[in-house]
């Protein structure tokens, strides 16, 4: 039986993310944004909480840890570099370790940028990565604590898995994401298609995610440095990835 998945809006734009395996009967929550809404996704499918999964030690990322924990008695797995910032962790993890969770294998991969201490889970046999506020569709995360060539080497560590993985962000940004990209790569015609399917989601309602590496790579403007016609509209055609990927994270931060 396939791994169960269930997101749903908490907070203002983050998205709660509940994994379900069924044969193991084990739960875990991808961070903790918010009390209510995970407890009632919780019961909705009448599931326990096994476990929570943390990915950096922002607020609306571990809020509900200690309610959750208080509830549920759950294990708390995340990073090792903010121990101290994470309320209630049991069990921390650092780059490249694996752990089971019910049948799966999840592997941590550390994308540092956004914060000092993102990690990102990956679940191969599930083709699902968990990737918080490192990869956004059609964005990324903002660079608080690391520096741009930082950032672009985790999104590089991203784009090395296969194409067909499933992506799970921390938040519901990517209409704003996509008005964006679009005064990168105007002329991207999957980046227009995709807009408008975009727009067409988010009038009714739905949610734009999840999104795949596959369709990042095709239209998401941080991960496209390498493309001659965006190289070209920013002036950067012998600039490096890393340099072409600060130009647009700072265009962006002054959208
Ligand atoms: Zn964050
Ligand atoms: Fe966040």
């Amino acid at each position: 039986m396939p791994l169960e998945i269930e997101q749903f809006p908490c907070r203002d734009d983050n998205f709660g993310v509940l994994i379900h395996d069924p044969e193991a009967r084990a739960t875990a929550s991808i961070d903790a944004p918010e009390f209510q809404p995970i407890v009632d996704h919780l019961a909705e499918r009448g599931w326990g909480l096994d476990t929570i999964l943390v990915t950096h030690h922002h607020a609306d990322h571990v809020e509900a840890n200690l309610t959750l924990k208080t509830a549920y008695e759950c294990t708390i797995i995340g990073p090792a570099r903010s121990v101290d910032q994470i309320p209630g962790i049991d069990k921390t993890v650092n780059e490249g370790d694996s752990f089971t969770f019910g049948s799966y294998d999840v592997r941590v991969i550390a994308t540092p940028g956004h914060t000092l201490d993102h990690i990102g889970y990956y679940l191969p046999t599930a083709k699902v990565a968990f990737v918080a506020d490192t990869l956004f569709a059609l964005g990324c995360g903002r660079v608080f604590e690391g520096t741009p060539e930082m950032m672009w080497g985790s999104l590089e560590k991203l784009m090395a898995l296969p194409d067909d993985t499933m992506v799970y962000c921390g938040h519901e940004y990517t209409q704003a994401n996509a008005q964006f990209a679009l005064t990168i790569e105007p002329d991207n015609p999957e980046l227009v298609a995709r807009a408008k399917e975009i727009d067409a989601l988010r009038a009714a309602g739905k949610p734009t995610l999840p999104t795949t590496i596959g369709r990042e790579k095709a239209t998401n403007p941080f991960l496209r440095v390498d493309e001659p016609g965006i190289r070209q509209r920013l002036r950067l055609e012998h600039a490096t990835p890393a340099e072409v990927f600060a130009e647009i994270r700072s265009r962006k931060d002054n959208f």
